[in-house]
């Protein structure tokens, strides 16, 4: 590694650059290594949610300063910026961009889930990614294109103190903007022009395949990893999906499957070659034992993307909570598993199999919400800001503040113990730091 690249693994660590996409990996960490190929994911997919599509349309040279950056740290040959075809304005400006570099633009389709590392890196490539392992098995990095950015800015000495985000659903003005990292839910609803229903709404975090509900508006912060928030009446679909208690999942599981195997057939794991078939993990709901840790070894290749149970199962069914569960029992068991073969090929239907972005909008009841949300510039402030010590991968951050003082934006509030997996936190908004516990207040 040259004394360029070590320069720039100290400015990403010094800038607290994590995975923006949702992983919260410590980009110094992942980017010491050496592969053939970058891959910058810009492939979202999650239903309504924009903020890689819009930080590409607008922020095309930072995205490519990053690649450049980022590429020759860990040798790339080949640099590749997986985009959905749709995109056309970013597009339009990354092929401008591009032209006469290293750098490919690799168009995708709309479907979900094509942002999966799995997905992304066997479309790009044509390589599958080992049981188990990662893309540097097989000699690629994948970065979301929000890291990449933030790579580009740590080169001038800017750490992460903001983060593009998506707040749509039942919003007056759905819509994507840039906020200081710790900015409250409450506060970004405020910003969109408020809830548009009557009665309670739920929000959830992360969007409407893999997100979690929030109990609160109140408590919830934008972190470095958040992608979007879909707010939604209490009672849409999706909330009373995610409200079933374990049990009842479980019962209506044991009854109700006809092991039609539709969870299966749609499983994006399963149609790249890996050995999972929900279908199967739904018989283990009737046992207990050893015929439970039987049945849910089909479960261990499972990226809980929520496919089965949200689009394919036409009984409404859980599949994925099933495997979560399996595979949560075969931990505690310490149960290891081997794969079958080692071999690996995708299923002949694989490229036939995809779910589209838009069957999938109406199928999850999301049809009234399909809203472009545009990134607005905006100046709000927020009068208080909570910035959670551990939003990555790792050991929590450690403050190096005390109540009381007064912090300004990009100063570091807490530091990764030397040594340990984690990245720095730096104060968001200028003002005085009034508590501290796993969560640093600044107001
Ligand atoms: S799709 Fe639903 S009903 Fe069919 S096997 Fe899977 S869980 Fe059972
Ligand atoms: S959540 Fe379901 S569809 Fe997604 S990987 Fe797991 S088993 Fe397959």
């Amino acid at each position: 590694m040259t004394t360029r690249s070590h320069k720039l693994l100290e400015q990403i660590k010094t800038a607290g650059v994590v995975g923006a996409g949702g992983a919260g990996f410590p980009t110094h960490l992942k980017l010491n290594a050496v592969v053939d190929t970058l891959i910058a994911n810009g492939a979202e997919c999650e239903p309504l949610l924009y903020k890689d599509k819009e930080l590409m349309r607008l922020y095309p040279e930072q995205v490519l300063k990053g690649m450049e950056l980022a590429g020759e740290t860990v040798g790339a040959k080949r640099s590749i910026l997986g985009i959905k075809s749709k995109n056309h304005d970013a597009i339009g400006n990354f092929k401008r961009l591009f032209g006469g570099t290293v750098h490919e633009i690799f168009e995708m389709g709309d479907y979900y889930p094509a942002g999966d590392e799995y997905v992304l890196v066997y479309e790009a490539t044509g390589r599958l990614i080992p049981y188990g392992g990662y893309p540097l098995d097989i000699g690629c990095i994948v970065s979301n294109v929000e890291t990449i950015l933030n790579i580009s800015l740590a080169s001038l000495g800017i750490p992460v103190t903001e983060k593009f985000i998506t707040i749509t659903g039942a919003v007056t003005n759905p819509m994507t903007l840039k906020v200081p990292i710790g900015t409250l839910l409450s506060d970004l609803i405020e910003i969109a022009g408020g809830v548009s229903v009557e009665g309670s709404v739920v929000v959830l975090d992360g969007g409407a395949m893999m997100g979690s509900c929030c109990d609160s508006l109140d408590k919830y912060p934008v972190t470095k990893t958040s992608g979007g928030y879909i707010v939604l009446p209490a009672d849409h679909y999706l909330i009373r999906r995610r409200n079933q208690t374990t049990s009842e999942i479980k019962q209506i599981g044991q009854s109700a499957c006809d092991q039609c195997s539709y969870c299966t057939e749609f499983c994006p794991r399963y149609l790249l070659g890996y050995h999972i078939e929900p279908h199967k993990v739904m018989r283990s709901l009737g046992f207990a034992g050893e015929r439970d840790d039987f049945w849910g070894k089909y479960a261990v290749n499972c990226c809980e993307c929520n496919l089965c149970s949200l689009f394919a199962c036409p009984e409404d069914l859980d599949p994925k909570q099933a495997c979560v569960r399996s595979k949560r029992n075969l931990r505690l068991k310490e149960i290891s598993y081997t794969p079958p073969t080692s071999e690996l090929s995708a299923h002949p239907m694989q490229s036939h199999r995809k779910v589209s972005t838009s069957r999938l909008i109406r199928k999850l009841g999301l049809k009234q919400y399909d809203r472009k949300a545009e990134f607005v510039e905006q100046t709000f402030q927020p009068r208080t800001v909570r910035i959670p010590l551990k939003q990555h991968v790792g050991v929590p951050a450690i403050p190096c503040v005390t109540i009381g003082d007064k912090v300004s934006v990009g100063q570091p509030i807490a530091i990764c113990p030397d040594g340990s997996v984690g990245a720095d936190i730096h104060a968001s908004i200028n003002g005085r730091v009034t508590s501290i516990d796993k969560d640093i207040i600044i107001e």
